[in-house]
């Protein structure tokens, strides 16, 4: 069946390739750069549900190259086999999935199909076509409410996780050690982000969630351009420093950066098992650090109500980063400050994100 999705142009591309799943997302897009960077060819498959075809313009105008993109579905079976069909397809960067969790807690069904399902549809045409190497975005939800801190990649999963998304991310890891115990030629990393946040510096690219954000930064940079009347932020009674939450925020090309280093590592090495890192940075930060680095950094006060906590919401987690570094010489270079200052710089010249032009 030929995909109208499909266009000629991508296919029978001559070198081998990377699918990049979710590429057009905020964590994909910037990742592209990153790929590229590093000599990487890729081809991005996205259903758009989350992200616009702009952003992979912006990216093609930064690394001033076509980037194939397939508009579609990972659940779709048959779109899968045609792009393994036309192309020589050495690996799979899968950031495809919605993760609003929120929205997962009220739909846990669309999130379980669309993540797991889909997730397990991608790896079961991976495996009719031979090709096993894959890095997927985890998170650190599937520590669920550690007990001790920071956290270490050894330390329990799955208990304590407070909604479905983060269950779907605990379910697909463990899909993943099953299917590596079933046949060791697979190369698995499994990357545990924190909190990303920021953008590339050129100010072009950047997180532009759908309606009003649900996480913390882009709601912040979003009162800053005055689309939103003040932040709410959720509990001042936790324990830690000044009583809001804390977590361990991960600039965004930093991230990018640890997959080329993942991908890196899984070509290089034979595994025994899945590979799987934190990435952050090690650094915890509350939320109101996070309003005083952002108001230094745009110069713009940020107005503030504290509120009830939110349900599901941990007092704090932060990363041990060691592993990362340890096996993919890998580690966090930016700090808050360039966190603030690059969200700032992309939301003040993009307001409305990429609807804007
Ligand atoms: P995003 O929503 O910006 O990107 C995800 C992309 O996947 C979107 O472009 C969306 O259109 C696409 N997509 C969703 N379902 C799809 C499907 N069935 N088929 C094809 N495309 C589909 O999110 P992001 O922040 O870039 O996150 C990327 C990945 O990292 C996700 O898996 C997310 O769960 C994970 N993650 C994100 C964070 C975070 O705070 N942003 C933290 C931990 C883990
Ligand atoms: N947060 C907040 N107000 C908001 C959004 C988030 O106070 O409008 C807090 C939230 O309670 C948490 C931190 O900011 O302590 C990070 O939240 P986010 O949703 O960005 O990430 P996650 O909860 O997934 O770590």
């Amino acid at each position: 069946m030929k995909n109208n999705n499909i266009s000629s142009s991508l296919i029978s591309h001559p070198s081998s390739l990377i699918i990049v799943t979710g590429g057009a997302g905020y964590i994909g897009s910037h990742t592209l750069i990153e790929l590229d960077k590093a000599g990487f060819d890729f081809l991005v498959l996205d259903n758009l549900s989350n992200s616009s075809q702009e952003a992979i313009k912006r990216v093609e105008k930064i690394i001033n190259k076509k980037i194939p993109f397939v508009k579609g579905d990972i659940r779709d079976k048959e779109l899968l086999r045609e792009i393994f069909k036309e192309n020589r397809i050495d690996s799979v960067i899968h950031f495809a999935g919605l993760k609003a969790v929120g929205e997962s807690v009220q739909k846990p069904l669309v999130y379980y199909e669309n993540n797991v399902c889909g997730t397990n549809n991608l790896l079961e045409v991976m495996k009719e076509f031979g090709v096993k190497k894959f890095v997927f975005s985890s998170s650190a939800t599937v520590y669920g409410e550690p007990d001790k801190m920071p956290v270490t990649e050894d330390m329990q999963t799955g208990v304590g996780i407070t909604n479905s998304y983060g269950r779907s991310k605990y379910m697909i890891e463990e899909i993943l050690k099953d299917l590596f115990i079933s046949d060791n030629s697979w190369k698995i990393a499994i990357l545990r982000y924190f909190n990303p946040v920021g953008a590339h510096e050129s100010g072009m690219m950047g997180e532009d969630p759908e309606g009003i954000p649900n996480n913390l930064m882009p709601f912040i940079t979003q009162v800053a351009v005055g689309k939103l009347p003040k932040l709410r932020v959720f509990g001042g009674d936790y324990p830690t420093h000044d009583g809001t939450g804390v977590r361990d925020y991960i600039h965004v090309m930093d991230l990018a950066n640890a997959h080329v280093k993942a991908l890196e590592y899984i070509n290089n090495n034979d595994l025994n098992e899945p590979l799987i890192v934190n990435l952050g940075t090690g650094q915890g930060y509350s939320v109101l650090d996070m309003v005083k680095a952002f108001e230094r950094a745009s110069g713009v006060k940020i107005p503030y109500e504290i509120v009830d906590r939110r349900p599901g919401d941990i007092a704090k987690i932060y990363a041990n980063p060691n592993k990362a570094k340890e096996l993919l010489g890998w580690e966090a270079k930016r700090g808050i400050d360039e966190m603030c200052e690059s969200a700032w710089n992309w939301q003040s010249r993009n307001p409305r994100g990429y609807k804007g032009e």
